[in-house]
């Protein structure tokens, strides 16, 4: 199978489509982002690599890194989490506040924004500088120091973020968060920061794809709970989209709304997209369609 040509296949459909969607503004330091920006990357386990388009460019990974977050959580604590996070898709928005009120407090699942947040508070309680210590996390796992948080979409996600402060507040009124508000919120919204490329979000995804052994060849989470992350990543990756993503493109995957998805085959491969306008239900729109004709043209899904 000859990828490049299929990536390079992609990347001139994408480039003639002209609805390419819409950056997410509700954090103002996305929504000037050009939305003819595009990178796809594929990483097989095997060490061949093939890109397209700006791969190398850094941009904000926002909830894809909701996925490490969990990885770094489950290295350490197990069924804990499962008593104050549930593994059931939510049908809803990323950001629905509605159904924190109707289940007592517990988030469906932690990839919904209440859910990430139970997750940023088992961490900053776990960690004693928890975000030097997440930053490198990802570090390692990447095999790469120069990964960073931007720290100005951070600030600008903590000047706007008023449903994440109600749904922490929400969660803190059930006794489902530990820290401080603030303290908790300020590490989310720089764990939402992360700014990577397509190239270093495969690196850093290599574990989930390769029974928890990272690329620099350390076992950083057990064959156990990689195949439960990859389960609610397949069930929660793209809230009340994850059935279509199922549908349309059968892997396991995370979307981010800095316009990131990565998606993987179990003992196969990584691969990462980007393109920054994104659909209605906030995941990225020619990100959605490049990975659907991934395994349309090359029929690596795993189904
Ligand atoms: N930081 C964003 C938020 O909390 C992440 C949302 C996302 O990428 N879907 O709203």
């Amino acid at each position: 199978m000859d990828y490049q040509a299929v990536l390079e296949d992609i990347y001139t459909q994408v480039i003639a489509t002209k609805d390419k969607g819409t950056p997410a503004s509700y954090i103002p330091e996305l929504a000037h982002i050009d939305v003819n920006n595009f990178g796809l990357y594929l990483q097989k386990n095997t060490g061949e690599v093939y890109g397209v388009g700006q791969y190398q460019t850094k941009f904000s990974i926002q909830s894809i890194s909701k996925v490490l977050a969990l990885a770094l959580a489950s290295s350490m604590e197990d069924n804990a989490i499962l008593e104050r996070v549930d593994v059931e898709p939510s049908g809803h928005p990323f950001n629905q506040l509605a159904l924190i009120e109707v289940e007592n407090g517990i988030p469906r699942n932690p990839f919904i924004n209440s859910g990430a947040i139970v997750i940023a508070d088992i961490l900053v309680s776990r960690l004693q500088n928890p975000k030097a210590d997440f930053l490198n996390y990802v570090r390692e796992i990447t095999g790469d120091t120069t990964i960073d948080y931007d720290l100005k979409v951070a600030a600008s996600e903590k000047a706007t973020g008023h449903r994440n402060f109600a749904a922490a507040y929400l969660l803190k009124s059930f006794g489902n968060l530990k820290n401080n508000v603030d303290v908790v919120l300020d590490f989310y919204f720089h764990q939402c920061a992360l700014h990577m490329s397509c190239e270093q979000i495969s690196r850093a995804f290599h574990l989930f794809a390769n029974r928890g052994i990272c690329k620099n060849s350390v076992l950083r989470l057990t064959e156990r709970k990689v195949k439960r992350i990859n389960a609610i990543m397949l069930t929660c990756g793209f809230y009340d989209e994850a059935g279509e993503f199922a549908f349309e493109v059968g892997l396991p995957g995370k979307s981010g709304v800095g316009g990131g998805i990565v998606a993987l085959k179990p003992n196969d491969f990584v691969i990462s997209v980007w393109s920054p306008g994104l659909n209605k239900r906030g995941n990225s729109k020619l990100g959605m369609f490049a990975l659907e004709q991934f395994t349309t043209k090359t029929q690596l899904s795993i189904f």
